[in-house]
């Protein structure tokens, strides 16, 4: 099976100084992904690598520089979702782990659990090789003034670089076949402590089956539990029809989604690439018309067909082309 990548830093108003870093952040997820698929390696190792080097970039919300809750601390929930055995690890309000989708995997690989959060995630953790940090070494500068910037004045998205959200994900399909997801976030910015979004929860945040496709979701984490998107997408993506008609349709273009046609020059756009982008664009649709919430996905579908669609200003997302060279856009 041929192998493939994609991966996102979140749907928010990336302001117009952030697109350098992350596009450049998901340029160097798919380089650590992809060094691990084309050499044969598992789906659920080049998740991981993708996600770290997602985390370590101070310009996503997710692991260090992840967004201040109430209190001013980090708090991250992360899953990862096996597609064959639809086996997921997921963690949540985690303090002192510096990559939580590795605490998330230690989950999935090493209990019964699904889900394990706060103190007795990370003592699960730490029990599992992670090695536990400080709170403040998640903490960057600008979340910190941010966070003060807040305190002071009222909550706003201007004092967040002009965004207030940015999870990222990725999903991965080896040549063996396997299929995984994952999600990881620092969840919203001054969000209650204790507050857990749509992330770390199966078939919302997070959702792959290796008979349908993968999925990792960003954006108001409280709607996009209602429509359980993740899962949602899954099953569009078993059902979507592929006719022509269907391509761009009114009610396609009625809530501002953007998406984008596959960048495959041979990709026959009633085609299996069609189907992805298709399936991506329904359930960001649903999104908007049934909780006029803002939001995004990636999807691989069964064959590793990439798509994406969000209903935000922007996007930052990447993914692997069939002649192994990486796209990565906003
Ligand atoms: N979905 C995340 C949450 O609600 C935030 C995001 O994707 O930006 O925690």
């Amino acid at each position: 099976m041929k192998p493939s990548l994609i991966v996102h830093g979140g749907a928010w108003d990336i302001p117009d100084e952030a697109i350098g870093a992350c596009k450049a952040g998901c340029r160097r997820a798919l380089e650590a992904g992809w060094s691990v698929l084309r050499s044969g390696g598992p789906a659920l190792d080049a998740v991981e690598a993708a996600i770290v080097v997602l985390e370590d970039e101070p310009v996503f919300d997710a692991g260090f520089g992840s967004h201040l809750n109430f209190d001013g601390r980090v708090e991250c929930d992360a899953i990862v979702m096996n597609g064959t055995t639809l086996r997921a690890g997921a963690v949540a309000a985690l303090q002192r782990v510096r990559n939580p989708i590795r605490a998330a995997r230690a989950v999935m690989e090493h209990s019964s659990h699904m889900m394990l959060v706060a103190e007795g995630a990370e003592r699960f953790a730490r029990d599992h090789g992670i090695a536990l940090c400080d709170p403040a070494d998640l903490v960057s500068d600008a979340e910190r003034t941010a966070w003060q910037l807040c305190r002071e004045d009222s909550h706003a998205a201007e004092h967040h670089r002009g965004h207030e959200q940015g999870t990222v994900g990725a999903v991965a399909l080896d040549a063996q076949g396997n299929l995984f997801a994952g999600t990881s976030t620092g969840g919203t910015c001054c969000k209650l402590p204790g507050r857990v979004g749509d992330s770390p929860l199966i078939g919302c945040g997070c959702y792959a089956d290796a008979a349908a496709g993968g999925v990792s979701c960003t954006g108001y984490g409280e709607a996009i539990m209602k429509i359980v998107m993740a899962k949602t997408a899954c099953d569009l993506l078993g059902s979507a029809p592929i006719s022509e008609h269907h391509r761009s349709g009114p009610e396609h273009n009625s809530s501002n989604i953007h998406s984008v046609k596959p960048a495959e020059p041979s990709a026959n756009p009633c085609g299996e690439n069609f189907r992805a982008m298709l399936g991506a664009r329904k359930a960001v649709h649903l999104l908007a018309q049934r909780t006029h919430a803002t939001g995004g996905l990636i999807l691989l579908d069964r064959d590793g067909n990439p798509g994406l669609a969000f209903n935000t200003p922007r996007m930052a997302y990447g993914y692997v082309l069939p002649d192994g060279s990486f796209h990565t856009s906003i």
